[in-house]
């Protein structure tokens, strides 16, 4: 997904959004295909404890469907939606090592980024929230709703009311869900080096725009024939002990195979339909993605049984 920055200068403002509008068009998040795949593959795996009207091929067809949604606000000429919600398929990992744990909300990391950015003087504006991304947040609150969800329809089913409405409901937030669980294994979805080496470069890795589309969009088209080729990597799917700390986890753990993929570029392995080495990468982030994803459902199930959380009490 390319992103758009914020705060840029007005005369640059008008060549920008066009350059945007039409990068837009030619990549957008894993692309369409890898989206769909991610889904596709993790509603597969629905274990049979989970209500059965997720595995029927609808639900299964309508999931994948969803997965390059949240793309599909940002396919157009640039609007407020496309700008409000274009720093939640990204975060710039490197922007918040050693500013501490993570507060629960999104207003309170922007608070933490505004601290940050008022302490700083070298490019302060490096810690602008919209640049610096709110992937992990976005991804927490969709959990979150698709738990309360579950917690409906099983408050419903036990009145043995009707639940076709709210099963349509959690069908479409396991799928919005997939989308950014999906961007998150996609290295490049989680660093300020997101497309070209802006870091202290040893390496001589490439500084040039257009790895990211090359590795997310156009190596995932050759090499990707079906769902099948990363279906085999997806185990059943386990609870995960602490969703939001965890999902920070599967980030870093993400960001860490940043060089990898600039490695790979520079060895020319995303080329054609690259190298052994390059698809078994490639299969391996699509399938941590698909894993990530049936996971948290799987969590949100199993918490839907629960009491709720007790939480801090919300400000009126
Ligand atoms: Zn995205």
């Amino acid at each position: 997904m390319k992103r758009t920055r914020g705060a840029v200068p007005r005369a640059t403002a008008f060549v920008l959004v066009y350059a945007l509008y039409f990068a837009q068009m030619a990549a957008y998040g894993w692309g369409s295909l890898g989206h769909t795949d991610i889904n596709q593959v993790a509603a597969e795996k629905i274990p049979a404890s989970m209500p059965k009207f997720l595995r029927s091929k609808s639900a299964i067809q309508k999931i994948a469907y969803l997965g390059p949604e949240p793309d599909r606000w940002r396919d157009g000429a640039p609007s407020a939606l496309n700008y409000a919600q274009a720093p939640d398929h990204f975060i710039d990992l490197e922007r918040i090592e050693g500013l501490g744990p993570l507060p629960m909300g999104r207003y309170d990391f922007i608070k933490m980024l505004y601290a940050k950015r008022a302490a700083t003087t070298d490019h302060p504006d490096n810690y602008l929230p919209d640049r610096v991304g709110f992937q992990p947040y976005i991804t927490i609150e969709v959990l979150e709703r698709l738990e309360l969800a579950f917690r409906a329809y099983r408050e419903m089913k036990q009145k043995k009311q009707k639940t076709d409405v709210i099963e349509g409901n959690i069908i479409f937030y396991m799928g919005w869900l997939g989308h950014y669980v999906a961007d998150g294994s996609q290295p490049l979805h989680t660093t300020v080096n997101y497309d070209g080496w802006v870091e202290a470069n040893p390496n001589g890795y490439t500084t040039q725009h257009g790895i990211h589309a090359e590795f997310e969009t156009d190596f995932v088209n050759r090499v990707v024939s079906s769902p099948a080729s990363f279906a085999g990597l997806v185990n059943p799917p386990q609870r995960v002990a602490h969703p939001f700390d965890d999902y920070l986890k599967y980030l870093w753990a993400s960001n860490a195979l940043v060089p990898e993929v600039y490695a790979l570029d520079k060895a020319k392995a995303f080329d054609g339909t690259g190298t052994l080495e390059s698809v078994k990468f490639l299969d391996q982030r699509l399938a941590a993605g698909s894993q990530m994803l049936v996971d948290l459902w799987y969590t949100a199930w199993l918490e839907s049984a629960e009491p709720l959380p007790q939480r801090p009490s919300a400000t009126p």
